[in-house]
């Protein structure tokens, strides 16, 4: 009877076990000093389980868990200031200008709203950079009397077109940023009202104030959408210290009703005892059948008594022990289901961190990441590996004369080509704008130059046409072989000189390690 209960309470603990290793193991890779940690407590749990160390571990955990949620708080803190004092300095430089003052000021009121989460400061970092880079594009327009030369025929012809840009030179930045977190935004929303009117009208054109607006109404959707990831991302920790705190309390109820059941037997096992030696001695003391047979009796019924009260005693423990670990069960399979939505979404949006929203191209981040693979094949076994450049030629002409949507369509049908039109082995992302950048290896350069001049003639001539224009486009490439000195910023500046060597002779042409002509 004792075996039997102690081998019950053995798988119990087992499985209870077996619960905290699979609750453990959905925490991993928050965080290494954690992970440790949970490594720990996993030790303590498997083979033969010592549950007063496995609670003293769960207490470190505990501890951890607070410790890393203050550490996560006080780096967002930080950075928030640290952008906080950026957007303060940009809002001094561009204080002349009224839209990019308005749009700092935007973003300033976001850094002083609270913030939870890492990925909402991604996204402040993003909107940062993104207004930096506006301004910076302004500083580039005043400073580049080449550009400023071979532009100028193109806006005489488009004068009347381009009156609200000549207006305001940020006038097409704004919009080309508004258009990107549409394009990202419309993909989380396809149905929204608001963005969808947003894109109608921006497709139809915009005045100032309307632009102001809108890009008033993006920022209110993003910082929404930071904010609903942070409190997921909070109910997360919070679920999980909850469930930590109650099963480290589940496991010293447990031992304490293990130490209680066990002390009980004792007293219930000693109580036999004593019935049994009185029994002993009545049959020894006992002079009559009769006196024997009554004293006897008594023994026995209190024995059976002691016996019946003993067994109730561990069955009340089983059930006790049962209904705490299928309450266990439950709040870890919950915690398993909040912690698979939260793994989807992180998934979901490490993807989309590496897709460019436009094209669905891999972008630049995605590119280095594909890049620092291929480098290190490339040092490790010397395999061949060239990257290209490739940038669209008179782009600017295509939003100029046919507007901004026939540009961002034109860039899509152009990704597309240039995807279908390379090999499975061979990688493309969006560089930016209407450049791409390709990871081409295992192909000498006499093989590359060939297949780009393919590409190249192919795209020349795809139909584009736009308001019933036919429409040529075409675009210039620079391509370089990986050799033994280089890195891969070496690589790409000279991939990229060749490319200007491309635009320099006339546009719609590849210049390549061979070319050496030009
Ligand atoms: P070049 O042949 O010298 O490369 O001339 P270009 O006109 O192609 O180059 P430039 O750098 O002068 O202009 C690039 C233009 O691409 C400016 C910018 O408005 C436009 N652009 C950048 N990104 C986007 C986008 O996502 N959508 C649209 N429609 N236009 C974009
Ligand atoms: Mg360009
Ligand atoms: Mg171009």
């Amino acid at each position: 009877m004792e075996a039997k209960q102690l081998q019950a309470l053995k798988q119990n603990n087992a499985l209870l076990c077996q619960f905290i290793v699979k609750l453990s193991a959905f925490y991993e890779g928050f965080s290494d000093k954690i992970d440790t940690e949970l490594k720990v407590l996993r030790g303590h749990l498997s083979g033969t389980p010592n549950f007063s160390l496995a609670a003293v571990s769960i207490e470190k955990l505990n501890k951890s868990l607070q410790h890393q949620e203050i550490t996560l708080r006080k780096y967002s803190v930080d950075t928030v200031s640290t952008l906080e004092d950026a957007m303060k300095q940009l809002q001094k430089i561009v204080f002349e200008d009224n839209e990019l003052k308005g749009l700092t000021t935007q973003e300033l009121i976001k850094l002083n709203q609270p913030v939870g989460d890492i990925f909402s400061i991604y996204k402040l970092y993003a909107k940062a950079i993104a207004l930096h880079r506006i301004a910076l594009n302004k500083e580039m327009v005043r400073l580049e009397p080449y550009e400023a030369a071979e532009t100028k025929p193109e806006q005489e012809e488009n004068a009347t077109a381009g009156s609200v840009k000549d207006e305001n030179p940020h006038y097409r930045s704004i919009l080309v940023e508004l258009n990107h977190l549409i394009t990202s935004y419309a993909q989380k929303k396809p149905s929204d009202r608001k963005l969808n009117d947003i894109k109608r009208r921006l497709d139809e054109g915009m005045d100032k104030d309307q632009l102001l607006k809108s890009c008033i109404v993006i920022l209110r959707m993003i910082v929404q959408d930071a904010m609903s990831e942070a409190s997921l991302t909070g109910k997360v920790i919070q679920s999980l210290h909850r469930s930590l705190d109650e099963v480290s309390n589940d496991v010293s109820n447990t031992i304490q009703g293990s130490q209680a059941q066990f002390e009980q037997r004792k007293a219930g096992t000693e109580q036999i005892k004593r019935h049994i030696s009185h029994i002993e001695e009545t049959v020894s003391d006992s002079d009559s059948l009769e006196s024997l047979k009554e004293q006897t009796q008594l023994r026995v019924k209190k024995l059976v008594a002691t016996l019946t009260e003993q067994q109730d005693n561990d069955e009340q423990g089983q059930e006790a022990l049962m209904a705490l670990l299928s309450s266990m069960q439950s709040r870890i399979d919950t915690l398993q289901q909040q912690t698979s939505a939260y793994k989807k979404k992180l998934a979901e949006q490490a993807m989309q961190s590496r897709t460019d929203p436009l094209t669905r191209l891999p972008n630049r981040q995605a590119y280095n990441e594909e890049l620092d693979n291929a480098f290190t094949e490339f040092k490790a076994n010397g395999t061949e590996l060239a990257v290209a450049v490739v940038d669209i030629d008179h782009f600017k002409s295509i939003n100029d004369r046919f507007g901004h949507a026939a540009g961002d369509k034109t860039l899509q049908v152009v990704s597309k080509f240039l995807k279908q039109s390379l090999s499975e082995k061979d990688f493309i992302a969006r560089w930016g704008g209407e450049e791409f950048v390709m990871l081409l290896p295992g192909s000498s350069m006499t093989v590359i130059a060939k297949e780009l001049n393919e590409i190249k003639t192919k795209l020349a001539a795809m139909p584009f046409k736009f308001k019933q224009e036919k429409v040529k486009i075409t675009a210039s490439f620079g391509a370089t072989s990986f050799s033994k000195e280089d890195t891969p910023e070496t690589v790409f500046e000279r991939a990229d000189e060749y490319l200007y060597k491309a635009k320099r002779n006339g546009r719609n042409l590849v210049v390549t390690d061979l070319s050496t002509d030009l």
